[in-house]
């Protein structure tokens, strides 16, 4: 199967010149933020519009052509891997701030508006888009909407889902669903933002939204802790989670923060010696007082023993030298790839346990191997890393379904934030009940009837 040249002779004069994309523009591009893998599709449809997205949609729709939508393709479970039969659509060229609303405290964006833009829009008006990840320079609105991405700071204000006002989406057929509520009270018929946001692009393409917004905090105080122990980094959060402030809690275990520390000697806050590392943020709005009340919470666990050591930061570069320590893909890449990696919810109650039957599991199964884990554990999300050699990659499903099952036994979630994509769609019947996956089926088949959107996404 190709796309038949036809097509395309419709499609450019609905896009110009600047919509469409073809050749190396194509192939230079890739679809994983670690490794260069091109989108695989001949061809990248750039409408500038939603109307004019309406239009390319309603003609592949009428000859059955298949499309893959890209944001910024930061995702790392294969959402953006497209086929040669396959058209790409990004929306990079729908990348405006339509309004920021102070009084209603809301923002109106295109969906391919990078978070970090969002951010920094909001907070020319003192206000504060709290959904932030280590990829917002990147990663689009419209991306982070369609899978429902979370990130450093839900433990405060929620995932993607809970920062959504409204949205507006093309379904395949080029019908615009536009719902750009505005009220935080609004019981008009379905809140359809819901269905599309985490459906992975293959409800609809997601064209504009309205998020919501705080008020931006004036303090950060931030701490990065050693840990004696798990049932420590328990009552830890348990405290931690007393702070009205509090906007992170992110764990390290120590094959994670050795591996980190060990490589740069600049993200070794503290002595590598203990089993855990904890990263603790709090946010507000009274430098006095938010200082008063961080200090007292460290120095009460101090007392308790639940802390080894600890540094506090003194100063915004301090801040962000600690969150630096938490957010070192880069030296993973470099010090254990090729490796599986896995983004997994689990009761925090067992999370170490988890931990240690997932390594037992793997040392049985592939005898030598290399892990880390660390994560957003104050959400009950876990990342870990799975390395067993030089041929990683070739049993990549293997080292999954050794993970998958471990998790399967804890009663755990296939993914926290990254998403099921098409690395992880094997695994999604075994983790959801069989009413739920019909009733999925049955949503998909009535927005897109035909299967032309994400086709090799989420299930087929
Ligand atoms: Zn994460």
């Amino acid at each position: 199967m190709t796309i038949s040249p036809s097509l395309l002779e419709k499609l450019g004069p609905i896009v110009g010149d600047r919509g469409l994309l073809t050749g190396e523009d194509v192939a230079a591009r890739s679809c994983d933020p670690f490794l260069h893998l091109p989108p695989g599709s001949p061809v990248i449809v750039r409408p500038a519009s939603t109307e004019e997205l309406s239009r390319v949609l309603a003609l592949c729709h009428a000859s059955g052509q298949r499309v893959v939508t890209h944001g910024g393709c930061t995702g790392v479970v294969g959402g953006a891997m497209a086929g040669p039969a396959d058209i790409v659509i990004s929306l990079e060229r729908m990348n405006r701030v339509l309004e920021v609303d102070p009084i209603g405290m809301t923002m109106t964006v295109e969906a391919g508006v990078p978070v970090e833009v969002a951010q920094n829009a909001a907070a020319e008006h003192g206000l504060f888009y709290p959904i932030d990840l280590g990829s917002k320079g990147t990663a689009t609105i419209g991306g982070t909407i369609a899978t429902n991405a979370g990130g450093n700071r839900v433990i405060r204000w929620g995932m993607t889902r809970q920062n959504v006002s409204g949205l507006e989406a093309v379904l395949a057929d080029g019908t615009v669903v536009s719902q750009l509520n505005r009220f935080l009270k609004n019981n008009t018929g379905y809140d359809l933002k819901q269905l599309f946001i985490g459906s992975e692009g293959t409800l609809g393409i997601v064209t504009k939204a309205v998020l919501k917004l705080v008020a931006a905090p004036t303090t950060q105080k931030v701490a990065f802790v050693s840990v004696p122990g798990f049932a420590a980094v328990l009552d830890l959060l348990v405290r931690a989670r007393r702070m009205p402030q509090l906007s992170a809690f992110e764990a390290m275990w120590q094959d994670y923060y050795a591996l980190v520390a060990n490589h740069d000697p600049s993200r070794r806050p503290v002595s590598p010696d203990q089993p855990f590392y904890v990263l603790i943020e709090a946010m507000g709005y009274d430098e006095a007082e938010d200082d008063r009340v961080f200090t007292t919470f460290l120095e009460e666990a101090f007392e308790a023993g639940l802390i080894a050591d600890a540094v506090s930061a003194q100063s915004a570069k301090q801040a962000a030298d600690l969150w630096r320590v938490r957010e070192s893909s880069e030296i993973l890449v470099r010090e254990m790839g090729p490796f599986v990696s896995f983004d997994i919810s689990v009761d925090v109650r067992r999370a170490d346990a988890f931990v240690e039957a997932v390594r037992a599991a793997l040392k049985e199964r592939f005898g030598a191997f290399r892990s880390v884990a660390f994560g957003h554990l104050g959400d009950s999300n876990l990342h870990i890393g799975v390395h067993i050699g030089a041929d990683t990659r070739e049993r990549e499903h293997e080292i999954e379904a050794c993970v998958y099952g471990t998790l399967r036994a804890f009663g755990g979630a296939l993914t926290a934030e990254h998403g099921v994509g098409t690395a992880k769609r094997a695994f999604l019947p075994d983790f959801v009940t069989p009413g739920a996956f019909g009733t999925m089926r049955t949503i998909r088949q009535a927005l897109d009837p035909v299967g032309l959107l994400n086709r090799e996404v989420l299930f087929r």
